[in-house]
């Protein structure tokens, strides 16, 4: 019997970055919060060091926006990388056109930091499913995420579904569980 792979997986995003709330966490005020997330990697990033593991890390791009460093901490201990969206907004609740440009946005803001391909995405609270199944096709769309790259470099991309896309095959996340698709 194969051993099952064991996948430890991060959200990097800040305590804020919560769906569907307003008031004092509305975006305009994310600024003027306080911030948690870099020691909060740190210590994360620490631990992960101690116990020889490699995690995979979903980046939300405002973060990667004004974290440079800490992407390149991730990215220096050999993590993976993949998209978390910009603002951290539900796929259902955006829709086809926003969800196109935060994508774009989220992946730019990646490859500013030097990430160079993005190929994974994990929709903020899991929220590609039957209201949103129309994001897959554009997140399988080597348009959707290209942001500013010369046309025709698929590097922006990232394959595939809410969910984890690996070469093994497509795994749909669902709450703290992964299954891999039929
Ligand atoms: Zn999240």
């Amino acid at each position: 019997m194969t051993a099952p792979l064991n996948a430890f997986t991060v959200d990097l995003e800040e305590w804020f970055h919560v769906c569907g709330v307003g008031g004092t966490l509305n975006p305009e005020n994310w600024d003027r919060l306080p911030a948690r997330v870099e020691l909060t990697t740190h210590i994360l990033l620490d631990a992960l060091a101690r116990a020889g593991v490699r995690a995979t890390f979903f980046v939300v791009g405002w973060i990667a926006e004004r974290y440079p460093h800490l992407v390149e901490a991730v990215r220096e201990a050999e993590h993976e990388i993949g998209s978390h969206g910009y603002r951290h907004e539900r796929v259902y609740d955006l829709g086809p056109e926003r969800f196109a440009s935060d994508l774009r946005r989220s992946v730019q803001a990646l490859h500013a930091v030097g990430v160079p391909r993005v190929t994974l995405f994990r929709a903020p609270e899991w929220s590609i499913n039957d209201r949103s199944l129309w994001a897959l096709e554009q997140l399988a769309s080597p348009r959707a995420a290209r942001g500013n790259e010369a046309p025709g470099e698929d590097n922006a991309r990232p394959r595939g579904c809410g969910c984890l896309v690996r070469p093994a095959g497509v795994s749909r996340e669902e709450g703290a569980t992964v299954r891999r698709a039929p």
